[in-house]
């Protein structure tokens, strides 16, 4: 399974995707027919980076459909949002998974032959179909009798697409500790319909679990403000800084019109935390976008990132707004390097981020009857 790092290609890939598969997507998105997944969009490794935006792939996906009839698809790309919503409400939620420092250790043969299966899909490609990802983390969960904190972080470790929001509250979901009480339990007939008669797992899974214990007490949401919005307009002579968690973000600036430099922050794998496949994916990723960007300058630490501000005699710098699990600039250290310098550091939050955020509070149902209120602020519909 191939997954494309050229812009035009990212682009090819979106559009035809919406051409050809998404009449069929909703009655076809739960089968996993393996690779290479022609009937979901496989985008996420892409969004995940904003190299497209949302708004793009439901701007090109509304362009080919009417709205009634990708409802799902739509539906689907918000559940990241929502995700990421959540879990700026309910930061600490994070921090457990996050404390977990031990080596992510590949699993043993189980001789469970689908689960054996996606592991080996997993490391090769960095990809799993969603279904394959809820039935793997409930075999973990519930037959294997592992840690989800320790499946979230072989996620981790693996994903192309990781996203610490939508990987922790999925596998919380998957446990039965995110809506509390109803775990995700893999069935063997399910599979088997589902992978088209691939596997079937007859008497291989425990299909009726102890639920596993809430450890987290549930707490309510934080109150969250959202960032203070940056006119763009009258802003001039300032710095861009794009890194991993919105490379696209230069486009936004340029179609407002507004006067900027930009420069590419890469952050250094230092924990050695991602696989080589997810490594070496991302390098590809960070070439195609600095060779596709004019004059742009690369750094890879904070020293470099200031000097370059400080030349400039930028008195702001802007840094894609960071939630939780994504922080690569919002750190103490850097923040008082550029106040000293007397350079305003700009966390911007994307509109698409700012409409969702607050509604994100209470369950995946109650915010999904905001959708139309969404794509209108969005000005998609
Ligand atoms: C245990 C578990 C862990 C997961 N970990 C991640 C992760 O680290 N990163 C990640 O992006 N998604 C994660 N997901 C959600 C989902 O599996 C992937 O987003 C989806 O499989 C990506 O493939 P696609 O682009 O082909 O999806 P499509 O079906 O084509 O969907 C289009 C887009 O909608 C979004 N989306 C679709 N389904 C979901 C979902 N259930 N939750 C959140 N967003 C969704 C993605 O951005 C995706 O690219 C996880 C799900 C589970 C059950």
């Amino acid at each position: 399974m191939h997954f494309p790092s050229k812009k035009n290609d990212i682009s090819v890939a979106l559009n035809s995707f919406c051409e050809d598969k998404l009449s069929n997507y909703s009655k076809d998105r739960n089968f996993d027919y393996g690779q290479p997944h022609n009937n979901v969009s496989t985008l996420s490794p892409y969004i995940n980076r904003r190299i497209i935006s949302e708004n793009e792939v439901i701007r090109v996906a509304l362009k080919n459909h009417k709205i009634g009839k990708i409802e799902k698809f739509i539906q689907e790309v918000f559940w990241r949002t929502y995700w990421r919503g959540w879990l700026e409400l309910h930061p600490w939620v994070y921090t457990q998974v996050n404390n977990v420092t031990s080596q992510v250790a590949i699993p043993n043969k189980t001789g469970i032959k689908c689960f054996d299966h996606w592991t080996e899909e997993l490391i090769e490609t960095g990809y799993l179909h969603n279904h394959a990802r809820m039935w793997y983390a409930s075999i973990w969960i519930f037959t294997l009798n592992k840690p989800w904190v320790s499946g979230a972080n072989f996620f981790k470790r693996n994903l192309l697409d990781w996203c610490p929001a939508s990987n922790t509250l999925g596998w919380r979901w998957v446990a039965g500790i995110q809506t509390i009480g109803k775990p995700y339990i893999a069935k063997a007939d399910n599979i088997k319909f589902f992978t088209k008669n691939r596997f079937h797992p007859i008497n291989q899974l425990n299909e009726k679990p102890m639920p596993v214990r809430n450890e987290p007490s549930v707490r309510e949401a934080i109150n969250f403000y959202l960032p203070r919005i940056l006119n763009l307009e009258n802003q001039d002579n300032v710095g861009l800084v794009l890194t991993k968690n919105d490379l696209s973000l230069d486009k936004l600036f340029e179609a407002k019109k507004i006067t900027f430099e930009r420069c590419i922050y890469i952050e250094e794998d230092k924990k050695n935390s991602r696989s080589e496949v997810v490594n070496s994916f991302e390098k590809r990723i960070m070439d195609e976008t600095i060779s596709k960007t004019p004059r742009v300058k690369v750094f890879c630490n904070y020293n470099q990132l200031i000097d370059w501000a400080r030349n400039y005699k930028f008195n702001k710098v802007i840094f894609p707004y960071e939630t939780i699990g994504n922080e690569i600039l919002n750190k103490r250290e850097l923040i008082e390097k550029l106040k000293k310098a007397q350079i305003t550091p700009i966390f911007f939050m994307r509109d698409w981020d700012r409409h969702a955020f607050p509604f994100a509070n209470k369950g995946f149902f109650h915010f999904k009857k905001k959708i139309p209120y969404l794509l209108k602020l969005n000005n998609l519909t």
